[in-house]
């Protein structure tokens, strides 16, 4: 017999959907979250966007799934927290939690008693997460950052959680995927951890809304639901392209950013990717590819701080 699920005092009986916010414990702090309830018995599936609040192509798909999802199609039940950090939505700021200065993405599990970024983590692993079988969790390049669309997930000692992330990621339908061994502190590595198979999902960029990048996460959405038979419907698994490896070339100083490279080239070991000047225009850094790869993350700010990422290279 199906059961209501509720979450704090957001409830949704079989065949219900409930709207409302998450409180964070101990918190001012709200996220909104809509439950989908379906009538059938099935898996949980949990999606989360604006875990940095710059990145609106996945929080915009985010509320389109939750608005158009209908319970008597469901089975099972979908999860959907559109903007998990309103307050770097609100203040349209780029990767980090303005109260704390910490960036979200970094800190889960969390901490019952920490700071605010570290709190919020803890409401989504400890209230949420322990409700669902899957996680997706939508990024984008955040408001200075071009991004080609890519996925990823973190290595789970259990092989059957690997398994299910692999699923997830061929049925979301983003062919780049990265897999780092070890990325503490993400919704990823957080999820990996609890046995909970998880996706990274990103498209979009440079803080613009763009349809396109939002139809891509939107139709993974549905994707991923149907994957795991909790929405009706047929998809296509993409054929993945994994890269080898993917690091990130990070500013050694503050100063003015010039790449040489554009978002989408293949660069070779050792090619000149772009240059820090100081602000008379002398040159300060150059900055040079690691490895062969395509440049799946362009920094497009001019200013840029020491250790922000400036190019992010998927190896081949
Ligand atoms: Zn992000």
């Amino acid at each position: 017999m199906k059961s209501t699920l509720q979450i704090q005092d957001i409830s949704a009986a079989p065949g219900t959907k409930a709207a409302g916010f998450l409180n964070v414990p101990t918190t001012t702090a709200q996220m909104p979250i809509t439950i989908v309830n379906g009538v059938d018995d099935g898996q949980t599936l949990l999606i989360t966007a604006g875990v940095h609040g710059g990145e609106y192509p996945c929080i915009e798909a985010a509320i389109r799934f939750a608005a158009e999802l209908n319970p008597a199609e469901v089975s099972g039940a979908i999860i959907v927290m559109p903007i998990v950090s309103l307050n770097s939505f609100h203040a349209r700021q780029a990767f980090l939690v303005p109260e704390d200065g910490k960036n979200l993405n970094r800190v889960f599990p969390g901490k019952a008693t920490g700071t605010i970024s570290e709190r919020m983590a803890y409401a989504i692993t400890s209230l949420v997460a322990p409700h669902v079988q899957a996680w997706v969790d939508m990024h984008g390049g955040d408001i200075p950052e071009a991004l080609v669309p890519f996925s990823g997930y973190i290595e789970s000692p259990d092989p059957k959680v690997n398994e299910g992330s692999r699923g997830l990621a061929a049925a979301f339908g983003i062919k780049y995927l990265l897999r780092p061994d070890h990325l503490p502190g993400t919704s990823n590595s957080a999820a990996a951890a609890m046995g909970i198979p998880a996706l990274l999902a990103e498209a979009g960029q440079l803080g613009i809304l763009d349809e396109d990048s939002v139809q891509i996460l939107l139709r993974g959405c549905y994707n991923v639901g149907r994957h795991l038979g909790i929405l009706p419907g047929n998809f296509t698994p993409v054929a993945l392209i994994e890269f080898k490896s993917n690091p990130w070339v990070r500013a050694g100083q503050n100063g003015c950013w010039y790449p040489s490279v554009k978002l989408g080239d293949t660069v070779q070991a050792g090619q000149k990717v772009g240059e820090i000047k100081d602000y008379f225009g002398n040159l300060l850094a150059e900055y040079h590819a690691p490895c062969a790869g395509l440049v799946i993350l362009l920094c497009a700010a001019l200013a840029v701080n020491g250790n922000d990422p400036l190019v992010g290279i998927g190896e081949f």
